[in-house]
Order: C-alpha cells, then structure tokens, then sequence
C-alpha cells in the first residue's frame, strides 16, 4: 500500500499531513497542529453519482463471527444477518458513495471487510486486524 499523504508535510510544524474530505470540501491537515487547507472539491464521493452494491466479506471471520458482527454492526436479528450471509445477498444495493463509505468505516470497526460492484474508486476503510 502506498501513502501519499505522506509525501506532504505541514508548513507550520512539519508533522506529516492527512487528507480529508467533508462533504464537498477536501483538503489536508495537520496531525499536530491545528494547520488544514481546505478546497472545494468536485473530485469527492459526495459528487458521485453512481449507485453500488454492497456485500459483506471478511475472509478472516469464519461464518458464525461474521453473523454476529454483522448483526451488531447493522442492528439486525441474528436471523436476519443469517439469512444474509448465507444466501450471499447483498447488504445495501443502490448506495451512493458517501453512504458506502460510511457504511464501510462502520463495518470496519468490527473487522468486516466489504466487496462493492460496480469497482468502486473511493478509499474504504480497512477492517483492524487482530495481531495473531
Ligand atoms: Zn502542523
């Protein structure tokens, strides 16, 4: 995995800087200080238009995780994530790419990993591992 953002540093401080995204407003800012630059940027999932298809896959999650952390993640009766994973439906179909990315950093935090149609060309956030 390349990082970018790590080619740019703040010009107060020095300390690397992080790209961020707001809506329709994009920039950098700094991980120290309070130093951001900000752009409206046309170039953001906020202004992507194209609808995805979300399913869930976490590969490292053997089946009965999976459901578990899927029915915590998404507020659904056991059953119901059930369903889901085992029919291999979908869990959001007609999303915009703002929402995918939201869904994505909430399944993220409970190690789920999610495959999105049409390739979707946001960043996701990736699920933490456990260190084994
Ligand atoms: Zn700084």
């Amino acid at each position: 995995m390349t990082d970018t953002a790590e080619d740019y540093n703040c010009p107060d401080c020095g300390s690397p800087l992080i790209p961020f995204e707001d809506g329709s407003c994009a920039g950098s800012k700094c991980t120290t200080c309070d130093w951001a630059v900000a752009t409206t940027n046309h170039n953001t999932p906020a202004f992507d238009k194209t609808l995805y298809t979300v399913w869930p896959e976490s590969p490292t999650l053997d089946r009965s995780h999976l459901i578990a952390k899927l029915a915590v993640a998404l507020a659904l009766k056991t059953r119901e994530a059930m369903e889901l994973v085992d029919s291999g439906s979908p869990i959001a179909q007609s999303m915009e790419a703002w929402k995918v990315i939201q869904l994505s950093n909430t399944l993220s935090l409970k190690g789920i990993s999610i495959r999105v149609e049409p390739t979707f060309p946001w960043p996701l956030a990736m699920p933490n591992h456990p260190d084994k």
